[in-house]
């Protein structure tokens, strides 16, 4: 089967990956001159290590693993400590937090030369032809499209209409440090909540830890300078806080979007896997690992049998359920609920690591169902 993929990403370099493993022909055109490997560093849950381990891709010395997930008040007392390596356990495949340089990196190494294709645009698509229109009026035509350029798809765009995702009055800054040494080195994953919003920090291998401040946007234009804005909202936080705000670098910003995730997602022969499908706010950490799952579940469903528009139809049914119910739950930013977040210390961790496990089970259809990505002409399906 001759697979056009739109964008290179995660979601479509996965897809690109597993189609290839699978024995089908597959080019990806995407619209950066090359690899687009700027922004942090993202949490790759059990199922999401286990697709890559099954797509020959997995994060063997990158990122860092997480044993732990601890949540404190702004004022340094502890809420609640959540065992996320009961998980590894229960699946046999670990958290990993990885920078997102390192995951593209990782998924695009090894691809066949020709199948990834820089520089070119998708201008449209004809679904039902199984047409690609680049940008420069060249016309691509295969069995099936995937549409995997992300939040504002060209792709989506022609089977959906107008952008559906609508900002949630949330922003996240971000970036890199490489101390306090302690938390650089540990496997834990740190959240501090407050009235004044969210910090995270989280070991993300390389000797860096990834910080990131969320809370939510007044009016008027962004700070002219993002440091010295947060460093007046968050300064009067407990340790480690101050010592982060004091060593911010570079700062990435973005806003959080949301939309209803639909159960179809395309029309004939073109489909959509990822953020064009389904945007999410990073509250869960899930975005990058719901672009996985799409791509796992894409690759099993089009190594099986039947007509090709059923087999898409059918990958959408089954993604839709969880991503949509993932993308409900990330659209609450539950620092909006301070008070009801800061009750968590009267809940058992025991309790909570459990809710968690059982939690990274509905929202991995892989988890669900697993068994290995199909090599060559193999049939299984989710
Ligand atoms: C540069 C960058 C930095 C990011 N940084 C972070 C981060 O720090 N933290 C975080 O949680 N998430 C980040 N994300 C988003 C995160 O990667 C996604 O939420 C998640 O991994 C799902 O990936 P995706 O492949 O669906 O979308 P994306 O990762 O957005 O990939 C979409 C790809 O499609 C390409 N594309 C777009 N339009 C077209 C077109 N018309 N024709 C051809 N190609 C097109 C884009 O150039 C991009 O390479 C970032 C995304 C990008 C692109």
């Amino acid at each position: 089967m001759r697979v056009l993929v739109v964008g290179a990403g995660v979601a479509g370099l996965a897809c690109a990956r597993g189609l290839v493993r699978a024995g089908h022909e597959v080019e990806v055109y995407e619209r950066a001159p090359a690899l687009r490997t700027a922004g942090g560093s993202v949490t790759l849950w059990s199922g999401s290590t286990g697709i890559l381990r099954d797509l020959g891709a997995g994060l063997s010395g990158i990122g860092r693993r997480i044993d732990a997930m601890e949540s404190r008040r702004h004022d340094g007392r502890r809420l609640f400590t959540v065992d996320v390596a009961a998980a590894a356990r229960r699946f046999g495949t670990p958290a990993v937090h990885v920078p997102r340089q390192r995951l593209v990196e990782r998924l695009a190494e090894g691809l066949p030369s020709g199948v990834l294709r820089f520089g070119q645009a998708c201008a449209g698509v004809d679904p039902d032809a199984g047409v690609v229109r680049l940008a420069d009026g060249r016309e691509v035509r295969g069995d099936v499209v995937v549409g995997a350029d992300g939040r504002s798809s060209a792709v989506r765009d022609r089977l959906w209409g107008a952008d559906p995702a609508r900002p949630t009055g949330w922003v996240t800054w971000q970036g890199f440090v490489r101390g306090p040494a302690d938390l650089v080195s540990s496997h834990l994953a740190l959240m501090i909540i407050g009235r004044e919003g969210l910090c995270g920090l989280i070991p993300a291998g390389d000797g860096l830890l990834l910080w990131w401040f969320d809370h939510r946007i007044g009016g008027g234009d962004p700070p002219a300078s993002p440091a010295r804005a947060l460093a007046a909202r968050f300064g009067g936080w407990a340790a480690p806080v101050p010592e982060i705000l004091a060593a911010i670098g570079d700062v990435d910003r973005f806003a959080h979007y949301r939309h209803r995730v639909p159960k179809v997602w395309g029309r004939g022969r073109a489909t959509l896997a990822g953020d064009a499908a389904h945007s999410m706010p990073p509250t869960l950490a899930q975005g990058a690992n719901q672009a996985l799952e799409d791509a796992w579940a894409l690759v099993r469903e089009l190594t099986g049998d039947g007509p090709v528009e059923d087999r898409l139809r059918r990958y959408e049914r089954v993604r839709s359920r969880t991503a949509g119910r993932v993308a409900a739950l990330a659209a609450v930013e539950s620092t909006d609920r301070y008070p009801v977040q800061a009750m968590t210390r009267l809940v058992p961790d025991a309790l909570l690591t459990a809710t968690n496990t059982r939690w990274l089970r509905r929202a991995s259809t892989y988890l669900r169902s697993s068994g290995p990505v199909p090599e060559k002409g193999a049939v299984r399906r989710p």
